[in-house]
């Protein structure tokens, strides 16, 4: 019998596990044996992935949803046999709200993160002024950047639409997806379908109408089968994929309260965690936030772990509040608001998640979702959890008129966590995929590299997996060892 390939994977995210999976599918597939070891630090798998029952509320303190626009999440699940566990949106209430002159107003029907798709809806919007209506409407004339390098968000919307769209309402809107600040956020990386529609169309609003156009017709060629809500998630909240994974796995060691502290590269790779017990493999795949990476690397890779290290992270947490329903003088007729940075208020933006979701707060009470930290509120991460809590439920007096004291709030923190994609993001992520056919055997995977959110991570994972895989079954690999 072939010994089996040896492979370790570090981190215990949907990175790394997505990655193990997506292994032992190709293992089985090809009949290529292999004993696939994941090392995680903390004593939990998950990583940001975290969902936590306390008296009848499901609370997520990572991520609450992902979309369904990007497929490999959705496929993932429907391999793993949960695809009925997909819970959907809240039909009544698919909508949203941006903080103006202390109210909350509706993000015009069809808007999307930075400009219209609905006329009437766009026109009848007491969010935007007439003038900046009107500026926004130059997006039609406006001709396309001459030069396709990247630029910032902030650079794009600014030139397309106005500074005032900017800062009132797609800063807000791309920072309740990224905590980042626009200036510095690369188009490219972060939404390169605003650049195609400029290129295309000359127009973002002429290609969104154009997407609307095609998607109509596609929808009416795709009769039957299962329609999706843009954000998904799980009946038992996020961690339910997590779990899932994990006893799909049996043949898989986990390794938790395992930090890597080096890896170097002998005949094969090995990995040394803080107890110093050295681990062997033919193939290694680091599925860490890219600065965990670049501290692994420093040695037997140092070129390679600097440029890691010059992506940048923030830190975010989230604050989860309970409430009696009754105890909210707010309708809390969508999923939530976000609010402008310039406003210097002290919170990123908020989810009404017991709107948005099914099952995430018992009959009569309510569940918000507090978003808080990232690149423009570093000073409110900063803050003790109890001073947190307190500013986050002043702040919500603010915006819901609520009085009442939650009936219990519960903190996430997760420092360096969100990845700041910044301009020549995709470059430089060419540069380091260059450098790694240096090391064959290693693989990144992650969110540091070419998209954050969980449908992103799965399919870099199921890339760098099926790298993995390659090299195995390659004459590269019989040299190497
Ligand atoms: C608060 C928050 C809200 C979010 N909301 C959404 C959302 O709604 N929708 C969406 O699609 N995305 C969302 N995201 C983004 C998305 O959840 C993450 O990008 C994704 O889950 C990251 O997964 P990962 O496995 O790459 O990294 P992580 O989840 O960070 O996992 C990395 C793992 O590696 C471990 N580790 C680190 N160093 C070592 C070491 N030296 N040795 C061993 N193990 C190590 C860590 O403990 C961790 O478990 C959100 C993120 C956050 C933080």
């Amino acid at each position: 019998m072939v010994p089996p390939k040896k492979v370790l994977i570090v981190g215990g995210g949907i990175s790394g596990l997505a990655t193990a999976y997506r292994l032992t599918e190709l293992s089985r597939q090809t009949a290529v044996p292999l004993e696939i070891t994941l090392l995680e630090s903390k004593p939990r798998l998950g990583g940001v992935i975290e969902t936590k029952h306390q008296n009848g509320f499901l609370l997520e303190g990572g991520p609450d949803s992902f979309i369904s626009e990007k497929p490999a999440a959705l496929e993932l699940s429907k391999r793993l046999g949960i695809a009925e566990a997909v819970t959907g949106t809240n039909e009544k209430f698919r909508k949203s709200f941006v903080y103006k002159k202390g109210k909350l107003v509706q993000v015009p029907e069809g808007f999307y993160l930075i400009a219209p798709s609905q006329i009437r809806a766009f026109l009848e919007t007491p969010l935007l002024s007439w003038a900046t209506k009107l500026r926004m409407g130059c997006d039609l004339f406006i001709p396309r950047r001459a030069g396709d390098g990247d630029e910032s968000v902030g650079s794009f919307v600014r030139r397309r639409f106005g500074e005032t769209t900017l800062r009132e309402i797609a800063q807000p809107m791309i920072g309740g997806i990224y905590t980042a600040d626009p200036e510095r956020l690369s188009l490219e990386a972060t939404m390169p379908q605003f650049l195609e529609m400029e290129r295309a169309y000359g127009s973002v609003i002429r290609g969104l109408f154009a997407r609307k156009k095609l998607g109509k017709k596609n929808a009416a060629k795709v009769a039957s089968g299962p329609r999706y809500s843009l954000f998904l998630s799980y009946r038992e909240g996020m961690e339910q994929l997590i779990r899932t994974l994990v006893s799909k796995m049996p043949e898989v060691h986990f390794k938790t309260c395992a930090p890597a502290v080096r890896l170097s590269r002998n005949v094969g790779w090995e990995i040394v965690v803080e107890s110093g017990v050295t681990y062997g493999a033919d193939a290694v795949c680091l599925a860490l936030p890219a600065h965990q990476a670049s501290r692994l690397l420093e040695v037997a890779a140092p070129a390679l772990s600097r440029d890691l290290s010059a992506i940048p992270y923030e830190s975010v947490a989230t604050v989860n509040l309970a409430y009696r329903r009754a105890d909210i003088p707010h309708s809390l007729c969508g999923f939530g608001f976000v609010v402008p940075a310039f406003t210097k208020r002290k919170i990123v933006a908020c989810s009404f998640s017991s709107v948005k979701f099914p099952g995430r707060a018992p009959e009569g009470m309510a569940l918000l979702r507090v978003f808080a930290g990232g690149a423009l509120h570093r000073e409110v991460y900063a803050l003790e959890d109890d001073a947190m809590v307190q500013t986050i439920t002043e702040e919500l007096r603010h915006y819901l008129g609520v009085e009442a004291k939650p009936l219990f709030t519960s903190v996430s923190r997760y420092p360096l966590s969100m990845p700041q994609y910044p301009v020549g993001q995709l470059a430089q992520v060419t540069s380091l995929q260059v450098q790694l056919m240096a090391f064959p055997g290693l693989s990144l995977a992650g969110n540091g590299y070419r998209g954050i959110g969980v449908p992103d991570c799965v399919k870099g994972a199921e890339l760098a997996a099926e790298t993995l895989m390659a090299h195995l079954k390659s004459g590269d690999f019989a040299r190497a060892s």
